[in-house]
């Protein structure tokens, strides 16, 4: 990212406190805001860096959430976790399975909260259906005539 300076100190203060996110404030406030992120480049590429963060964090946590939902679904109907952790480990069965299944369902509360929180503390639902309408739109362009004249239909 190439340094730059924000155009307007004060306007650039509140920015940075929001986390460059006017998604919350009302349309007739927004414009200025929306008006320096047109005319700094500082700002707009720092608002595409915070929304992009959020993003990430949205999508890491829904795998997270994700992969505990798996590894709990192996646990439940695959064995040979059992088998290795008897055989090689020495491990009483009941106990490991046990102690993973905890394991698991710690592991997917603690990511479904963490999910709650990327998604009420960041804009990141906004911004993702956002992307989401855009590549609809860009899909729907690309569309074949003859599809497109059934759509309309
Ligand atoms: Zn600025």
């Amino acid at each position: 990212m190439a340094r730059t300076e924000c155009t307007d100190r004060v306007v650039g203060g509140i920015l940075a406190s929001w986390r460059y996110d006017i998604s919350g404030i009302s349309p007739e406030m927004r414009k200025d805001y929306e008006q320096h992120f047109a005319e700094c480049a500082h700002c707009s590429a720092r608002q595409k860096f915070h929304r992009s963060l959020d993003a990430t964090l949205a999508v890491l946590t829904s795998l997270a959430v994700f992969f505990f939902l798996f590894a709990l679904a192996v646990l439940k109907h695959i064995r040979p976790v059992e088998h290795m952790a008897f055989n090689v480990f020495g491990l009483d069965v009941a106990d490991t399975y046990h102690m993973l299944v905890s394991a698991g369902i710690a592991g997917l509360v603690f990511s479904l909260i963490a999910l709650a929180l990327v998604l009420t503390a960041t804009p990141a639902p906004s911004y993702l259906s956002g992307i989401t309408a855009e590549h609809a739109k860009l899909i729907e362009e690309r569309l074949p005539a003859r599809i497109k004249a059934l759509r309309s239909r």
